[in-house]
């Protein structure tokens, strides 16, 4: 299955004298691969000591996002919030967008701020088949994440619609999902939520535009609801622009008896507020 990212293994069983061989074989062919096709850098593609990593100057050049944050939606404030100017505590603040129109999600964090630095590296990823950078992405969400990833009982990926996915052959954040399942000891479920519409691409649409085009868009399965009943959810998504679309999840999850649903992400749109 593309969306899994696994393919369909033979049962059968193998002779030890067999598999001990593939290894080796499988190192060769690393080796070679590795002579043939130096690796690089998971961003600019320049050259790089060990694949799915990023040379040093993008590294530096990436803007990892940490506290103080907005306790909802994750916004990095610029300094810590004050007590009775959106803050009541320290770190437990809500930003301005937050406290006008909650989103339907309890809690949101993205490991990079999405911006010229981080936005070949999200592309990439998506849309040229740069797999091999799903585990470094992972680490960086679990690190975002924290106890999010802690808290959750199941991790669900934003689902593509079917036409989508067969034109991408993968669902990128099924990959993350996965990954930052594992790394949590969490259950994977990625058909727990399903895109019942094909909606068109969010790229140049308003806030509002965003909210209409994703409403309804999501849905639980019915033999799926057993499974959400009490839960809290973790969602996994490569971007956050508005949130339109994590709420829209989040909605759907918590109507089919999700106890709470937060969401993870790659990275987050941070434009300036006033
Ligand atoms: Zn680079
Ligand atoms: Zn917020």
């Amino acid at each position: 299955m593309t969306s899994l990212g696994r393919p369909a293994r033979s049962a059968a069983p193998r002779h030890p004298v067999v598999v001990a061989g593939s290894a080796v074989v499988r190192r060769l062919a690393r080796r070679v691969l590795d002579a043939l096709l130096p690796p690089r850098c998971l961003a600019c593609g320049g050259g790089v000591d060990e694949p799915g990593r990023l040379c040093a100057g993008c590294w530096s050049s990436l803007r990892f996002l940490s506290a103080p944050l907005c306790r909802q939606c994750g916004y990095p404030f610029e300094v810590e919030p004050v007590a009775g100017q959106g803050g009541d505590l320290l770190g437990e603040a809500l930003c301005a967008a937050c406290r006008r129109s909650p989103p339907a999600f309890d809690r949101a964090r993205a490991a990079l701020a999405y911006d010229a630095a981080s936005k070949p590296l999200v592309l990439r990823f998506k849309h040229a088949d740069r797999t091999d950078a799903a585990p470094a992405f992972a680490l960086w969400m679990r690190q975002a994440a924290g106890e999010l990833l802690r808290e959750c009982d199941l991790v669900v990926p934003v689902p593509l619609h079917r036409r989508r996915l067969l034109r991408r052959r993968y669902n990128q954040a099924a990959l993350l999902a996965a990954r930052l399942a594992r790394l949590g000891g969490k259950p994977h479920r990625p058909l727990v939520l399903q895109r019942r519409r094909a909606t068109p691409s969010q790229g140049r649409l308003s806030r509002r535009r965003r909210r209409l085009n994703v409403a309804g868009a999501f849905a639980v399965p019915p033999a799926a609801r057993p499974e959400l009943k009490g839960r809290r959810v973790l969602l996994v998504d490569d971007v956050l622009t508005t949130g339109a679309t994590l709420s829209a999840c989040a909605r759907t999850l918590k109507r089919a008896g999700a106890a709470s649903v937060d969401a993870v992400v790659l990275a987050r749109v941070v434009r300036a507020r006033p």
